[in-house]
């Protein structure tokens, strides 16, 4: 039997926006069925082309805003909604902030914890041209290599120069390597045939040291001219400390792949966060606002409540920039992550700063647990910082199993650190203070926070 919708493709209507979702589009409703229209913001009246239905919802195009949201500025032009870089530009900073605390407490408040308060996000001064790093596609358009971003769900790029959020001189850098790149014909990377050379610049620079990093992923182990580009790419930009070719033979959208050549310089750069040096590697995570992440990293470690007795657990912890700023206020700290390149940077990271009192092991998060609550280790504090896909149900448990007084919680996805809230309560570890939502990504619809769980 055919279910008959509210609506249908290419049906013409007027709705009234509702809410954003968490991707940043405007949600209209048509008898409770939801039609997703970007560039839309909320309470603004608008006449809609729906583009395409499913069985639950639908999405649609603006074909003319009828009444404007007085949140909606518009300070940079299309290009900038329409990629994946800065999705939430059109709509007014202050309102980002409170859009991103709102997010949090509804995802609570869906499963019955209307209780947990979620405080104001803290926000930047100055929230543009914040990112340390970009990866930016590169691809042929008409007939030259060129540098931009994906229109988003596309294969199109869209040619940019001013990425409006990333550090000046990092986009600076990437024009610069462009023009290198074309003088040297160099081939853009052709998705459909999986042919050229030079799939993505990588730029990484630091926010104190101004050391940059330049990482050119390609296709091909041969990267015709090396001796020249690179010589180039120096000459040009005095701050490279790290040329790397990292090669991508794979077919696929991840942009790094296992092999990294040094073409000039070290395999790493330094940047310094709260008064510590780290070596960062291409392969590494690190965070991408510098600014806003010494603001959650202090507090994290406020909230982790150290007196210096402590040993700590920090899971997830990439190059150990939260293991070893909590070092100094701890007895102990032990650090874990899956990535080779991270655990070696931590390890280099904690004889960098004199810190004798931090060990790092490689592998996952959750077996290494298991295998640390084997071994009778009793953490007063437990710190998580994972990936978008939250914590291992087995991780929980282990962590739980061990007792520690806190688990200190710093979530870039809120609809996982709910579920896994909900998982910590099985077990007796509770909310006892406001959620945190500090934010990392200015124009974009990403929300970081930090949550403090307590033993009952
Ligand atoms: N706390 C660090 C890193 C956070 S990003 C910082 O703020 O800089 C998340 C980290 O989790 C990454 O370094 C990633 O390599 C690591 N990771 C992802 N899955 C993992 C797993 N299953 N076990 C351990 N680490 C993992």
């Amino acid at each position: 039997m055919k279910v008959s919708l509210p609506v249908y493709k290419d049906q013409v209507l007027d709705v009234e926006i509702m809410d954003l979702t968490y991707q940043g589009m405007g949600v209209a409703k048509v008898d409770n069925y939801p039609i997703f229209i970007d560039n839309t913001l909320p309470s603004e009246k608008i006449t809609v082309k729906v583009t395409k239905t499913t069985k639950n919802f639908a999405f649609g195009d603006v074909v003319k805003i009828l009444q404007v949201s007085p949140h909606r500025v518009n300070p940079k032009g299309r290009v900038y909604r329409q990629t994946g870089i800065a999705p939430l530009q059109h709509l007014e900073y202050s309102e980002q902030l409170k859009f991103k605390q709102h997010q949090i407490a509804e995802l609570f408040a869906k499963v019955h914890m209307d209780d947990v308060e979620v405080l104001p996000t803290i926000g930047m001064d100055h929230p543009s041209q914040y990112r340390n790093k970009a990866q930016v596609p590169v691809r042929k358009v008409q007939g030259e290599l060129t540098t931009g971003f994906y229109k988003k769900n596309s294969h199109q790029l869209m040619p940019l120069e001013d990425y409006y959020i990333q550090d000046p001189a990092i986009d600076h850098a990437i024009i610069v390597i462009r023009d290198i790149l074309r003088k040297y014909h160099e081939e853009a990377y052709d998705e459909f045939h999986h042919s050229g050379t030079i799939r993505t610049i990588m730029v990484r620079r630091g926010y104190y040291s101004h050391e940059m990093m330049v990482v050119l992923v390609t296709r091909t182990k041969r990267l015709p001219m090396a001796d020249v580009v690179v010589e180039e790419i120096q000459a040009a930009l005095p701050e490279v400390v790290s040329v790397i070719q990292n090669v991508n033979q794979k077919r696929t959208n991840v942009i790094l792949g296992p092999v990294n050549n040094v073409l000039a310089g070290k395999s790493t750069m330094n940047d310094q966060l709260l008064g510590l040096t780290f070596a960062i590697s291409a392969q590494s995570f690190y965070q991408v606002n510098p600014q806003q992440t010494e603001k959650l990293y202090q507090l994290a470690i406020d909230q982790a409540g150290l007196t210096g007795n402590e040993t700590v657990i920090d899971a997830y912890s990439g190059i150990g920039t939260i293991s070893l700023t909590m070092a100094q206020h701890a007895k102990q700290v032990y650090g874990v992550d899956i990535v080779p390149a991270a655990i070696d940077n931590a390890r280099q990271n904690a004889d960098k700063n004199g810190i004798k009192n931090a060990e790092f092991v490689l592998g996952s998060a959750e077996k290494v647990m298991a295998q640390w609550q084997e071994d009778g280790i009793k953490p007063d504090v437990v710190v998580v910082d994972p990936p978008r896909k939250g914590l291992d149900e087995a991780f929980i448990e282990s962590a739980a199993a061990m007792g520690p007084k806190r688990v200190v919680y710093i979530s870039c996805n809120p609809s996982t650190l709910v579920r896994d809230v909900q998982r910590f309560a099985e077990h007796g570890y509770h909310i006892n203070a406001p959620v945190q939502p500090v934010d990392q990504f200015p124009q974009t619809p990403h929300i970081e926070s930090v949550t403090v769980l307590e033993r009952d």
